[in-house]
């Protein structure tokens, strides 16, 4: 359930080089006659993109230094909007290079890649320590309290002060030098363990040759598998991957134990071997760097230095909350492990559980609890349906429909466009929806923007956003069939892409949200996946369309906390850990490996469990998200508060709770969190729904 910021014009920029191509051939360089503007994705070639983010940064270096040398008295509309309104020919290229890197990369965008990244980083670098624009923000910054502007103008013009400050505004010249050579690194570190990751992930096939090693697996996987193995020449065979459709249903499933061992082995140590693609010393390397960092810029470690910017506000915070958790989840998690050691003894296994048992003696015990088979399941959760579910929810709470647009350009033809409207018929946006594993896509789901919502020059701007995933694709006769937890994450991501596609915001900096905010409207949607009332609309047999049937709704909900120990375990394990890295305050590079583990060993995990992930392969952690997995849990607190709204009312769908939501999503990142909920809610944040909603007391 992966997330990435937006990149807006405040959180980037670029470089500066080679010779320019002809500007006439290049498909960034002319505006879109495409419908809605989206990206004419036939005519972009690879070769475009360094040429066009060259200019880019060229257009707003020209930009940038018009502000500064304005003779005119700093104001908050001629530097602090001017700067939100540059670069956009910038973000036009980037957005479009972002969107492909990760989900239709191939060996030419990687090389670019590597060159865009560190220039990225020093070209933000040249904004953040650009004096003479600092001067002017400082000057709109101290007489804030006599401009008399509204609560988004204040939020934006705090933010960029702060962004200054915190890119290194107040630094001397020496500690300025420093901080460059830290950012260029950091950023040639984070691309090297990201692509590492990927190799590995790659790399990996589990080849069976004997069917009675596919022993316990559905045919859908089994035919999924045998495909596999036919694309990797290896026709009669069938391969498992350590892509989620391929590694968590195998062992959820495989009755083999030594293959479960085998393939569960290879994903938790992936970078994690020696050799070139080993990321547990970028790992290290890059959290030493932040130290160093964060301590030139006057906090005690990175923990803090993110935090600062994000509602939890402190490290203390973020653990505390983490702590209230943790002890439950752990308890709950040592019962659930004496239960599958049990249903184990009871078959006469003759062996202890282990990390690659869990899954699949949790599958059983939850047939023998619950009567509940999720492969059972599958045939009322079709990709279409869910989506479509996805869509009824939308238009149940804000009145929005949606339309397929066959006519707009894709980047791939599995990719789906759908236009968003009012009820009344009124243009919203643009969605892309991306939904399958392939060999360029990176592992996970997320969501961005290829045009951000915002007001240019009195025009209104309409969103373009995608939602990329990798959930199970079609397998024999069978439509893609989803599991209950790729469902969730189906409404997670588009969560996530309603937020950006209501919002209403003047600038684009405002599409800037605290990293502990930004999952709430995401994660609110999974309240709704699983509630009985929801699933009469979409969970229909893909056969027969026939509504999921009310004793396997009563099976689902009352199974609904089945394995909630496990899962919290694990999540907090990883957020913990996560933040131990991020909040050392010595810059000395550590041993990943004797660190992790003192680490585990301090929070009491048990062996049977491993953290979601391990620093070697801890991509949130080694990017967007260092010291930010914490997040996922602090919006938790705030969707299942939020959502308790909904059931206060007795009802799911009660229209004013879902209009005054649609409020909180339209100014998302334009005003104070803490301040947004409670003209949502009434009140702040109480963490009881959530202890309440899992059971964890
Ligand atoms: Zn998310």
């Amino acid at each position: 359930m992966r997330f990435l910021l937006p990149l807006t014009a405040t959180a980037l920029v670029c470089l500066a080089s080679p010779a320019m191509a002809k500007p006439a051939a290049n498909p960034f360089f002319t505006p879109w006659k495409t419908p809605f503007a989206v990206p004419p994705f036939a005519q972009i070639k690879t070769e475009h993109f360094m040429p066009a983010l060259e200019e880019g940064i060229k257009q707003q270096k020209k930009e940038i230094e018009a502000i500064v040398k304005n003779s005119a008295k700093p104001t908050f509309k001629n530097t602090v909007a001017a700067l939100d309104d540059s670069g956009l020919l910038l973000v036009k290229v980037y957005n479009v290079f972002d969107l492909l890197k990760g989900a239709e990369t191939n060996d030419a965008l990687q090389v670019i890649e590597a060159k865009v990244g560190p220039l990225m980083a020093a070209n933000q670098d040249d904004i953040n320590l650009n004096e003479g624009l600092f001067q002017r923000v400082k000057v709109v910054f101290e007489t804030r309290t006599t401009l008399k502007l509204n609560p988004e103008e204040s939020t934006l013009l705090e933010k960029t002060y702060r962004r200054f400050v915190r890119g290194g505004a107040n630094l001397t010249a020496t500690q300025k030098d420093r901080l460059r050579a830290i950012n260029g690194e950091l950023s040639s570190l984070k691309i090297k363990f990201s692509d590492n990751l990927l190799k590995e992930t790659n790399a990996y096939k589990l080849v069976v040759d004997s069917k009675a090693d596919l022993a316990g697996l559905p045919e859908g996987q089994i035919f999924a598998a045998a495909d596999a193995a036919k694309q990797a020449g290896l026709a009669g065979k069938w391969v498992f991957t350590l892509k989620s459709p391929s590694i968590w249903p195998f062992l959820q499933s495989a009755e083999n134990r030594e293959l479960r061992r085998q393939i569960l082995t290879a994903y938790s140590t992936r970078c994690d071997k020696g050799g070139d693609t080993d990321n547990k010393a970028i790992f290290a390397k890059l959290a030493s760097l932040r130290v160093e960092k964060s301590q030139l810029l006057g906090y005690k470690n990175w923990g803090e230095f993110v935090l600062a910017e994000n509602m939890a506000k402190t490290p203390e915070n973020a653990y505390k909350l983490m702590e209230q958790l943790w002890v439950p989840s752990l308890k709950v998690a040592k019962q659930e492990a004496a239960e599958l050691q049990a249903m184990i003894d009871a078959e006469k296994g003759g062996f202890k559980l282990e990390p690659w048992d869990w899954r699949f003696y949790s599958e059983k015990v939850k047939k023998a609890k619950y009567d509940l088979d999720e492969e059972a399941m599958k045939p009322y959760f079709p990709l279409e349906g869910v989506r479509t579910g996805a869509f009824t929810l939308a238009s149940k709470l804000f009145g929005i429909t949606f339309t397929e647009r066959k006519d707009l350009p894709i980047y791939n033809p599995e990719v789906q466009a759908f236009e968003v409207k009012e009820k009344d018929g009124k243009h919203i946006g643009i969605l892309y929806m991306d939904f399958h594993p392939r060999p360029g896509k990176r592992g996970g789901a997320w969501m961005s923007t290829l045009k951000e919502q915002w007001i240019q020059n009195g025009k209104f701007i309409t969103p373009v956003i995608y939602n990329v995933s990798n959930y199970s694709r079609p397998a024999g006769d069978a439509p893609a069939l989803l599991t209950p937890d790729e469902a969730e994450t189906l409404f997670h991501e588009f969560g996530h892409a309603m937020h950006f596609m209501l919002s209403n915001c003047r600038f684009r900096g405002s599409g800037n949200v605290a990293q502990d905010f930004v999952e709430l409207p995401s994660q609110i949607m999974e309240n709704w996946v699983f509630e009985p009332e929801m699933l009469k609309l979409y969970a229909k047999h893909y056969k027969t369309g026939e509504v999921i049937p009310e004793a396997l709704v009563q099976k689902l909900k009352k199974a609904g906390n089945f394995n909630i120990g496990f899962a919290w375990t694990e999540k907090l394990a990883a957020s913990l850990l996560d933040m131990d890295w991020h909040t050392l305050s010595d810059a000395k590079v550590l041993d990943a490996t004797s660190f992790e583990k003192s680490r585990m060993e301090k929070w009491g995990l048990m062996a049977e469990i491993l953290p979601r992930y391990r620093t070697p392969y801890f991509s949130h952690s080694a990017d967007e998200y260092s010291a930010g997995y914490y997040s996922y849990t602090w919006s938790e607190v705030l969707d299942s508060d939020a959502f308790q709204a909904f059931k206060d009312k007795g009802n799911l769908f009660d229209p004013q709770t879902a209009k005054a939501f649609r409020k909180l999503l339209s100014k998302v990142g334009s005003e104070d969190p803490a301040a947004i909920y409670r003209e949502f809610r009434g009140r702040d944040p109480k963490v009881e729904a959530l202890i309440d909603k899992r059971g964890l007391k």
